[in-house]
C-alpha cells in the first residue's frame, strides 16, 4: 500500500494542466515520491492563460471553453464557484454578405442543418466501422463531395445555392478552428468520429480559466514547480554513470542546472516535440516514436481581440457572421489556398466577448493564424474595420482602440495550438505517443523510465484541457501501479 512504497523521485517537464495533474496525483498517492516540475516559462498553466485586463475581467489567451459538463474533470475543479456562463450572448446573430445584405437567421438554419448532417455522416464512418465507398481519405474530401451531391438533390435557385455554399464554408472554417488544422483536407476521415464529446455543451469561465490551474497548484507542495527552467537534455539511461545521486535520469536545463530522478514525465506540446524531440532525449527516442510524432497533426490558432473604448454595436448584435462569396466547388478550404493578401477570408465571425463588453473576439486557424500572429496590429485593425464596415453596411464603424493577439504559434514552447488526427495518422498514434520508454531492471522488470502525457496523448479527448488533465493522471497512475500502490 501507499505507506510501504519505496522512496522515489519524478521530474515532470511542463506545468500545463497535464503536468500539474500528474504531479497532484503522484503527491496524493505516493507519499514517498518527490515530484519536481520543471517549467520553461515564468508562469504555470501552459496553454491555459487568463490575462487580467481590468479588475476581475479576463481575456483567455489559450483554452476558452470548457467542453462539456458530464464527467468533465476540468468542470469539477471549478463548478462550485458558479463561474460558467452559457451561450446566452450568442443569441443575436447577424449573417451578412460582403455588400452588407443581411440574410435572415431562419433562412440560414436550413443550410446549417445540411452541414450538421454531412458532418454527422463523416463522424459515423468511425462509429459504424463502415468502409468508404468512394475512397475519400480526408474529412475535407468527404464534406466537399457530399455537399455537391446534396446540392444536386435540392435543386435550389442560384441565389439559395450561393447562400448554402457560404454557410457551408463558414462552418468548415469553424471546424478548422475546433480541430486546430490548416484545412479539413488534412484531417483523417476514418477516425474523425473517434473524438468524444462530453455532454452539457460548451461553457466559459467568468473568473478566468486559470482558476483550474490555481486549484491544481493548491494541492502541490510549495516550490514543487521550478520556473524559468527550460529542459534541453533528458538523459534517460544514466544507469552506468556514477553521479552524486546515482539516479537513472539526468535532466539538463538551458541555464546549466541539472536534476536527477528515477522517472520523467514529458508533457511538452506535440509542436515542441516535433521541433526538439529528436535532440532532447539521449539516447534518442526510438524511431517508432519519432515517426508517430512526425505523422500526428498539430497546427496553428490565433485569437485576436478588438478592443473599443465604447462598443459601437450596443445591443444590435452579439455575433457578426460573414457570408463569403464562395463557389459550391470550394466550400472547404484547401491546404494550398492561403495567401497573404486574403488571410481575412478565413474569419468566420466577430463575436462580442461574453465578459468584456467592449471587445470583439476573432479566431483564425492554420496558415492565416500564423500570418496574423506576425502581422502588425495596424494592418489587422485596418482589415477588420474594413470588413465590419462592409458586412454591416456602416462606414461609421470605428477602428478598434487596441488589438490584442496571441502568439502560441511562434512561441518555442508551444509552436502551435493543439493536436488533431492527420491524414496518414490514426487514433492509434495517440496511444503510441503515450507509450512509455521502459528500461529492464536487475530483476528483469520493465521500469517505465520516460512517460508521456499531454493533450496529444489522449486518444478520444485530444486537443482539450480535460484530455490533458486525464493524460497526466493516467501517467501518474502508471507509476503508482508500478509501485503497486492503491489509487486513492
Ligand atoms: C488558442 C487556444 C485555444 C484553445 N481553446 C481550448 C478550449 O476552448 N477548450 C479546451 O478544452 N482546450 C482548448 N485549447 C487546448 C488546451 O489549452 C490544451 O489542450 C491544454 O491546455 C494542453 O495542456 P498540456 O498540459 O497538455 O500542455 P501545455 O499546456 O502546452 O503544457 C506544457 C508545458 O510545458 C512547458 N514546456 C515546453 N517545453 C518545455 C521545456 N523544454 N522545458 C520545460 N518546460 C517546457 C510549456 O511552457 C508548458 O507550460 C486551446 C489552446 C489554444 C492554444
Amino acid at each position: 500500500m501507499a505507506k510501504s512504497c519505496p522512496r522515489t523521485s519524478v521530474i515532470v517537464i511542463g506545468s500545463g494542466i497535464a503536468g500539474l495533474s500528474a504531479a497532484r496525483k503522484l503527491t496524493q498517492c505516493l507519499p514517498n515520491c518527490k515530484v519536481t516540475i520543471l517549467e520553461a516559462l515564468s508562469r504555470p498553466g501552459g496553454r491555459i492563460n487568463s490575462v487580467e485586463i481590468n479588475e476581475n475581467e479576463f481575456m483567455e489567451e489559450g483554452a476558452t471553453w470548457v467542453h462539456g459538463i458530464e464527467d468533465n474533470p476540468v468542470h469539477s475543479l471549478i463548478k462550485h464557484n458558479q463561474v460558467f456562463n452559457k451561450y446566452h450572448y450568442l443569441i443575436k446573430y447577424k449573417f451578412c454578405k460582403l455588400n452588407g445584405d443581411e440574410v435572415p437567421t431562419e433562412h440560414i438554419k436550413k443550410y446549417k442543418r445540411i452541414y450538421r448532417k454531412i458532418k454527422a455522416d463523416a463522424e459515423n464512418i468511425y462509429q459504424d466501422g463502415s468502409t468508404l465507398q468512394n475512397g475519400e481519405k480526408s474529412v475535407g474530401e468527404f464534406l466537399q463531395k457530399e455537399f455537391q451531391r446534396k446540392l444536386k438533390d435540392l435543386k435550389l435557385t442560384r441565389e439559395c445555392e450561393n447562400t448554402a455554399s457560404s454557410v457551408f464554408y463558414s462552418n468548415s472554417l469553424i471546424e478548422c478552428c475546433i480541430c486546430g488544422c490548416n484545412s479539413l483536407y488534412d484531417l483523417v476521415l476514418n477516425d474523425f468520429g473517434e473524438y468524444e464529446e462530453l455532454g452539457g455543451g460548451d461553457l466559459r469561465v467568468r473568473g478566468g480559466y486559470s482558476q483550474v490551474i490555481k486549484e491544481l497548484l493548491k494541492k502541490l507542495p510549495e516550490n514543487c514547480v521550478v520556473y524559468n527552467s527550460t529542459v534541453t537534455e533528458v538523459h534517460w539511461k544514466n544507469d552506468h554513470i556514477p553521479d552524486e545521486s546515482s539516479k537513472p535520469v539526468r535532466i539538463v536545463c538551458e541555464n546549466g542546472e541539472q536534476f536527477f530522478a528515477d522517472h520523467v514525465i514529458a508533457t511538452q506540446s506535440l509542436g515542441h516535440l516535433k521541433e526538439y524531440g529528436r535532440a532532447l532525449f539521449k539516447p534518442p527516442l526510438p524511431q517508432v516514436k519519432l515517426d508517430i510524432i512526425d505523422r500526428m497533426g498539430y497546427n496553428y490558432i490565433t485569437k485576436v481581440h478588438l478592443r473599443y473604448q465604447t462598443p459601437f454595436w450596443q445591443d444590435k448584435f452579439s455575433r457578426v457572421i460573414p457570408l463569403w462569396d464562395i463557389s459550391p466547388k470550394d466550400v472547404v478550404t484547401k491546404p494550398s489556398e492561403f495567401t497573404k493578401e486574403t488571410w481575412f477570408r478565413h474569419i468566420y465571425d466577430f463575436a462580442v466577448h461574453p465578459f468584456l463588453s467592449n471587445t470583439l473576439e476573432v479566431w483564425l486557424s492554420g496558415e492565416s493564424a500564423l500570418h496574423v500572429e506576425r502581422l502588425e496590429n495596424e494592418i489587422i485593425s485596418d482589415a477588420c474595420t474594413d470588413l465590419l464596415r462592409k458586412f454591416l453596411k456602416d462606414p461609421s464603424v470605428p477602428k478598434p482602440d487596441e488589438i490584442l493577439k496571441t502568439s502560441w504559434n511562434t512561441n518555442p514552447y508551444f509552436l502551435g495550438a493543439y493536436s488533431y488526427v492527420a491524414v496518414g495518422s490514426s487514433g492509434e498514434d495517440c496511444d503510441g505517443l503515450a507509450e512509455p520508454l521502459c528500461v529492464e531492471n536487475s530483476n528483469s522488470v520493465d521500469v517505465p523510465r520516460v512517460l508521456f502525457a499531454g493533450e496529444a496523448t489522449h486518444r478520444t479527448f485530444y486537443s482539450t484541457t480535460h484530455g490533458a488533465l486525464l493524460s497526466g493522471e493516467r501517467e501518474a497512475g502508471r507509476l503508482i501501479s508500478f509501485y503497486q500502490c492503491k489509487f486513492k
